[in-house]
């Protein structure tokens, strides 16, 4: 059993923390939404009244917050857990963010003599919920290994990336990617109707050619292919286009700094933020296929 305080109880970090709990470790809980803290505290976590009071304890604290301020705010305001967290801690971060505040916040614990890694998650809601996620983590081999069991009681597949900021790049290449792929097969599918395919037709052939891919398989875009899909449930749940758009404004930060040339994802990021300026920014990403619609078909 391990002292763990967790700090962003939102849509990911509520399950991920009542997964630390069901793993038998004690665990401080905070967020701003006193809502959220009283569905922990009904769970077994003990509910605190500042992330200060959250940590002082704990030997690891895991934070799950929206954005890179956030997280910064959290580690090294003057209110900053920074000052009350035990100097020997580990600090684990699974919001996804930039990788130069991740690596500011690390540099920062260290000269306090406390831990850092970034790890990030893929696997949405459902995955946090049933403890499946996949962590890409960023950190020494030294910190990798202290990590890895707490992260083993909320996920499946614990990667090691490489060092501070490490499994930040990784979180932000694989959602370019995935963002890419998802408006490529969206298009592909709208061009085979709009010439008089039926879209499971065409997805069936693809799916045994060279154009088959994870979105193809299973997450297709076009309403009524799959069942269990957000596309055949009006694109509610999943993973909302807003924050697709967030992630890809990261990748494309991550390319500016490294002098990457990455055109497909400026592309894609374009795509998915005029879709969400339009309207859909709480709907899944996979959405997107509507954007490719003709009217009439
Ligand atoms: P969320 O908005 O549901 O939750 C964030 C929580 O942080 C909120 O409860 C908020 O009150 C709390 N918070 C904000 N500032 C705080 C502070 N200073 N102190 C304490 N609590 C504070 O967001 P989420 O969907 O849980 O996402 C969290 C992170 O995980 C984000 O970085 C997101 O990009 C990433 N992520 C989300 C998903 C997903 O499907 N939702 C998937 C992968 C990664």
């Amino acid at each position: 059993m391990t002292a763990i305080a967790f700090i962003g109880l939102g849509n990911m970090g509520g399950p991920m923390a009542a997964n630390l709990l069901k793993a038998g470790h004690q665990v401080n809980v905070f967020d701003l939404s006193q809502e959220a803290l009283s569905v922990l505290a009904q769970q077994g976590a003990t509910a605190c009244q500042s992330a200060q009071q959250c940590v002082t304890n704990a030997d690891v604290v895991v934070t799950m917050l929206p954005a890179g301020k956030h997280v910064e705010f959290c580690y090294l305001s003057q209110k900053g857990i920074i000052h009350t967290m035990k100097p020997g801690a580990l600090a684990i971060d699974s919001s996804t963010i930039d990788k130069a505040t991740a690596v500011k916040v690390a540099t920062a614990l260290k000269e306090k003599g406390i831990e850092f890694v970034d790890a990030p998650v893929s696997g949405g809601v459902a995955g946090a919920a049933a403890g499946t996620l996949s962590f890409m983590v960023g950190g020494s081999e030294q910190e990798f290994g202290r990590a890895r069991p707490v992260l083993e009681a909320m996920g499946k597949n614990i990667f090691h990336a490489g060092g501070h900021g490490a499994g930040q790049v990784a979180k932000v290449c694989n959602n370019m990617l995935l963002s890419i792929l998802m408006a490529g097969t969206a298009e592909a599918l709208q061009l085979g109707i709009n010439n008089d395919l039926d879209p499971k037709v065409l997805s069936e052939i693809m799916l045994k050619s060279s154009g088959r891919n994870w979105t193809l398989e299973l997450y297709n875009p076009c309403p009524g292919v799959q069942e269990n899909v957000p596309s055949s449930n009006d694109y509610q749940g999943g993973f909302m286009v807003d924050l697709m758009a967030k992630d890809l404004g990261l990748a494309m930060d991550c390319a500016l700094q490294s002098q990457s040339t990455t055109p497909m994802g400026a592309l894609s990021r374009n795509l998915f933020s005029l879709h969400a300026n339009q309207g859909n920014g709480t709907l899944d990403f996979s959405s997107i296929f509507k954007m490719y619609e003709k009217e009439g078909k």
